[in-house]
């Protein structure tokens, strides 16, 4: 009985994973045209500077509006344009997007504000990224100030010396660099010394459970305390409540983002929360 039961749970264990390779085969084959036939979006979340209540700055989050599948999460096809190579054509198409709609927003709106891009470290390895991003803003007539390049501190595990160059090239065009999610990837501490990074991103896992839980709470302090030390901004990642925020605020964390401002928002709602903002802040 007991080794039917185990083969059993066996062969479903095998077809699920035969199920989601196939999945994933076929999301990388749809891929390949996901660009030509117009199914990519940016979607963009406000960045809030929680001491003086300003919005400054938004990231940029990929979305993928499937035909059939409706929006596919980033978190399921980005590990996919990574391992099929992809990630190189949809990271400059991003790119390219974000640029061109931050120098249509330097019309629009009265407000400047950066935009923070998710980088791959497919990206950075490739060795081409920063004269990538200098022909996008070039074309636009924009500076590397506008932008920010958010990636993990797994780009830094191997193969620093060729990353580390191509960073550094990045940063001396203007663009600030911040690590994403930190707190959650293996790699030590000593790149903070020999790069020039602008902030850190506080991970959601921490963020969203400080209220509640005081091995998180020790995290983030920890987090926001060695960042004064190195002087460095810390950008507080899922910040969903009001007491969330206003343990941040007290703790001295210098941006917040989250939904309890926003969720990612498509680009022309994004514009309008811009502008809402800016009035309330008026009437304050
Ligand atoms: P990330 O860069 O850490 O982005 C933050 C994620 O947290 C986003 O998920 C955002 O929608 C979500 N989020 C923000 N505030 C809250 C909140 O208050 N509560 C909760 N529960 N979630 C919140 P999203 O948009 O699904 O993106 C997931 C990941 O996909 C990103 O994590 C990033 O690693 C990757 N990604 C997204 N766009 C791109 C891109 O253009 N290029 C690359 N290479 N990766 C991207
Ligand atoms: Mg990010
Ligand atoms: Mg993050
Ligand atoms: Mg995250």
């Amino acid at each position: 009985q007991s080794k039917r039961k185990g083969k059993n749970e066996f062969s479903v264990f095998n077809e699920e994973l035969k199920a989601s390779h196939t999945e994933s085969l076929a999301l990388i084959a749809d891929m390949r045209q996901a660009i030509t036939l117009g199914q990519l979006e940016i979607y963009y979340q406000p960045q809030i500077n929680i001491q003086t209540n300003t919005l400054v700055a938004a990231e940029a989050l990929l979305r993928w509006n499937h035909p059939t599948l409706g929006q596919v999460s980033p978190v399921t096809f980005i590990p996919l344009a990574e391992s099929s190579g992809q990630i190189i054509n949809i990271g400059e198409w991003v790119i390219n997007n974000v640029v061109k709609q931050i120098a249509s927003w330097r019309h629009s709106l009265a407000q400047d504000f950066r935009v923070a891009i998710n980088i791959s470290p497919l990206q950075v390895r490739r060795g081409t990224l920063c004269s990538f991003l200098t022909r996008a803003l070039a074309e636009s007539n924009l500076t590397g100030d506008c932008l920010e390049l958010e990636f993990t501190e797994s780009l830094l595990i191997d193969n620093p010396k060729a990353v580390m160059e191509e960073l550094t090239t990045i940063k001396a065009a203007g663009t600030s660099l911040s690590i994403d999610d930190f707190g959650t990837g293996y790699s030590s501490l000593s790149y903070l010394q020999n790069l020039d990074i602008e902030s850190l991103k506080i991970d959601r896992s921490f963020v969203s459970h400080m209220t509640t839980n005081d091995k998180n709470l020790g995290i983030v302090k920890a987090i926001i305390q060695m960042s004064k030390e190195l002087k460095l901004v810390t950008v507080a990642e899922g910040v969903e409540d009001l007491a969330t925020l206003q343990l941040l605020a007290q703790l001295g964390c210098d941006f917040g983002q989250g939904y309890f401002w926003s969720k990612p928002l498509p680009a022309n709602d994004f514009e309008v929360y811009v502008l809402d903002y800016a009035k309330n802040a008026k009437l304050n």
